[in-house]
């Protein structure tokens, strides 16, 4: 997959950029071409009009015309996603709104009510991410209200972002940070849940370019070594298939395709293993020209030929053809075994099936017509109203919800009557149980997974058939939380929370009154509020809630003055309820203070924490994050909760960088896999503590069938001395690995 954004230099003269811009708009057209109605070009030529118009003396970052992007817009809607005349118009005046003086009203009474009501939901949406750029889960929340009304608006923007990433290049470095993780955060898992694989792949590619431009810049370029060969073998794979597919008469094609960079990244990390080592870099794609009735069969005729040639393995069929994922995809996927033993992953597909996996939700409906299938699409549209109309809670835990529950990947399961139930991956019991209804997830003692009794935090498997255990005397409690996955789920159980405590708070209420009218003063909001204030919590019903737990011990009150009805509280506060501190908890090494450079201020040397989820050390990329209570904390860029902090906080986000620092050491650790041979341990720790001097905080190895794995905690002075250390320890004779690690505490 190309992935290289371009930038053509916008050093033209007015009559090349003229020419420039009749020439995308003639593309565009051209694209367009078998959609045009009698009147359509009129339209299309009337919006471009007024959109290069209005947009006439603006620029891009890049420096070319802005009208270029509305245009490129528009192709990508016709050409990528599949949309018409309509989106096209769309995109055409998508920015007009929102930043010229064109106004809806004005859009109403040229193009009418259904284009107006798009463009208004597209400017709806970059308002809120120009206004305060930070507010990504509320943003989002508006695209979704918005995408439930006209599902174009959610497309067309997805391919505003496609073309803003396409050309991030000439953006400074902090909004290349902040835009690329916003675009893996929410809009490549949307445009995977809308079925446009092919935006979402390049989404992911050109994030990671930003985000990871080492790792990324070092795959392409292994990829790219490694091509020759690699095409060779396929070649080799599909040689007897494609004899035999052609005794058969079908109209198809076979070919091979690489994965993508972020693909293979993330398998080396998920797997932990080496570029060498991950053994499905490309994918054999057969696609057949089959008529509607034969689409099935056909695909299993060539499915049983593949595997008369390799041998399949079991655990790795997946069959959407006869249960298509929710956003529209179909296809038969296996994986066999190819020449010198290597797996190799088949996906077999219709030329129609190949058109919605590309064009996902835009390809689906055209073909959606006609047919008595339900669509998919509706339901889930429908869940998303059913579960945003009931949403009262905290944005940010909203977003976190809507993700697992609508953007992650789905499980048939079934009722005992055989009822179909959709549920995201990794939901469990209690999940299946809400999805019934909420009487009886709020039940829920235990279920019944193919006949077998199970916890409710059980992990449902599709086509497990469930049958739910209730009993009258269970509530849902704080831990359910832990374990369930769907947005239905959670907020009903702490709505149920919610109104538990309401009824504990009520006994609480009632001591506070006795105890303070008891001192003599009057039981008053001030006074509530005093008390609410001096023990920093955050309402009333909390105080309540407190004093009837017994969380608050109310002897305390002996301190306060009481002046007339008025309750006065002691001098030094004493804090007895912990204070909330959002982002991850800071490592103890931050006593020692390095030092950072803070760009964009004055250079002073600041207090800062080590993020414990990614233990970045000097030399590291990172960034700084502002927590409430503990100052700034650093995590590296490609630490796992990066992603989430600069989409969702992006206001807290100060970009940082290391200044030289030899005279501290931080504490990181190493993984190494190697031959258990005698004195493999002495040769390491020679290198490590003998030769290269570096202290190790802790060892830990463990011998088996052959292989052993180190645990090293050590302290370095900075990223490079931690190279140079895994450079010399792979060079060590019988080692496999040797890899960072971040997640765990060191
Ligand atoms: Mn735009």
């Amino acid at each position: 997959m190309e992935t290289v954004a371009q930038t053509p230099k916008y050093n033209l003269t007015e009559e090349q950029e003229k020419s420039l811009i009749l020439r995308e708009y003639r593309a565009l057209l051209r694209s367009l071409k078998t959609k045009l109605k009698p009147g359509d070009r009129k339209l299309i030529r009337n919006a471009f009009e007024i959109a290069a118009e209005a947009h006439k003396s603006m620029r891009r970052k890049s420096g070319e015309p802005y009208i270029l992007h509305p245009l490129a817009v528009a192709r990508i809607c016709v050409e990528e996603i599949g949309l018409g005349v309509r989106s096209t118009i769309c995109s055409l005046l998508h920015d007009t709104v929102e930043d010229t003086d064109v106004t809806l009203e004005d859009i109403e009474r040229e193009f009418g009510s259904e284009i107006a009501r798009i463009v208004d939901g597209l400017t709806k949406i970059s308002n809120v991410i120009d206004v305060n750029a930070s507010q990504q889960a509320e943003n989002f929340k508006k695209i979704l209200l918005t995408l439930t009304d006209d599902p174009r608006v959610i497309l067309i923007k997805l391919a505003d972002r496609l073309h803003n990433m396409r050309t991030l290049d000439s953006m400074k470095r902090e909004k290349q940070l902040k835009i690329s993780s916003e675009t893996v955060y929410i809009y490549a898992p949307l445009a995977h849940r809308m079925g446009l694989y092919n935006i979402k792949t390049e989404m992911e590619d050109l994030a990671m370019k930003y985000m990871e431009p080492e790792t990324y810049k070092d795959i392409a370029k292994k990829l790219a070594e490694t091509k020759r060969e690699r095409t060779r073998y396929i070649n080799e794979f599909i040689k007897p298939l494609k004899d035999k597919l052609e005794k058969t008469g079908f109209n198809f094609e076979i070919y091979g395709r690489p994965k993508s960079i972020h693909s293979i990244w993330n398998k080396m990390r998920k797997k932990g293993v080496d570029f060498e080592e991950v053994y499905d870099l490309f994918a054999i794609r057969v696609l057949l020209d089959s008529p509607p009735e034969k689409e099935k069969e056909e695909c299993w005729k060539v499915y049983s030929l593949i595997t008369d040639e390799y041998t399949p393995s079991p655990e790795r069929l997946r069959d959407w053809l006869s249960n298509p994922k929710s956003n529209g995809y179909e296809a038969l996927h296996t994986t066999v075994m190819g020449p010198q033993g290597k797996w190799v992953e088949v996906q077999i597909r219709t030329k129609r099936m190949n058109e919605i996996a590309e064009k996902g939700l835009a390809a689906h409906w055209k073909y959606k017509e006609g047919t008595a299938d339900e669509s998919r699409f509706d339901k889930w549209f429908q869940q998303i109203r059913e579960v945003i109309s009931n949403q009262e809670t905290d944005t940010i835990d909203f977003l976190q919800d809507f993700k697992t529950s609508f953007l992650a990947e789905e499980i048939y399961v079934y009722t005992p009557k055989g009822d179909v139930k959709m549920l995201p991956v990794g939901s469990t019991a209690i999940d299946f149980a809400f999805a019934i209804h909420s009487a009886i997830g709020s039940k829920c003692i235990g279920a019944k997974v193919n006949h077998k009794l199970v916890p409710i935090s059980h992990k449902l498997r599709s086509g497990d058939q469930i049958e739910i255990i209730t009993s009258n005397k269970q509530k849902p409690s704080e831990d359910w939380l832990n374990f369930v996955v769907t947005a239905k789920a959670r907020t009903k159980i702490k709505d149920a929370l919610k109104e538990e405590k309401r009824k504990i708070a009520e006994e609480g209420k009632y001591t506070v009154q006795r105890k303070i009218e008891g001192m003599g003063a009057a039981y008053s909001q001030g006074n509530i509020d005093e008390l609410v204030s001096y023990y920093k919590l955050s309402s009333a019903l909390d105080l309540y809630y407190q004093i009837a737990v017994k969380n608050i011990d109310l002897k305390e009150l002996k301190d306060f003055k009481v002046l007339g009805d008025r309750l006065e509280p002691p001098k030094p506060l004493k804090i007895p309820v912990e204070t909330k501190v959002d982002g991850p908890a800071s490592s103890t090494l931050s006593k020692k203070d390095a030092e950072l450079i803070i760009f964009g201020e004055s250079g002073d040397k600041i207090m800062y924490n080590l993020a414990n989820c990614c233990k970045p050390i000097p030399g590291d990329d990172v960034f700084g994050f502002v927590t409430t209570g503990k100052g700034l904390t650093i995590h590296r860029t490609n630490c796992p909760n990066a992603a989430k902090l600069l989409a969702n906080y992006g206001h807290r986000v100060v970009k940082t960088k290391w200044a030289k620092n030899k005279e501290i050491s931080f504490l990181t650790g190493l993984k190494i896999v190697g031959m258990d041979d005698v004195g493999v341990i002495h040769k390491i720790t020679n290198l490590i503590s003998g030769e290269l001097k570096i202290n190790i905080a802790a060892l830990t190895v463990e011998a088996k069938e052959g292989l052993f794995q180190g645990n090293i905690k050590l302290y370095v002075h900075d990223k490079e001395e931690l190279d140079m250390l895994v450079q010399k320890l792979k060079e060590l004779p019988g080692i496999e690995s040797v890899e960072r690690y971040d997640a765990e505490a060191v």
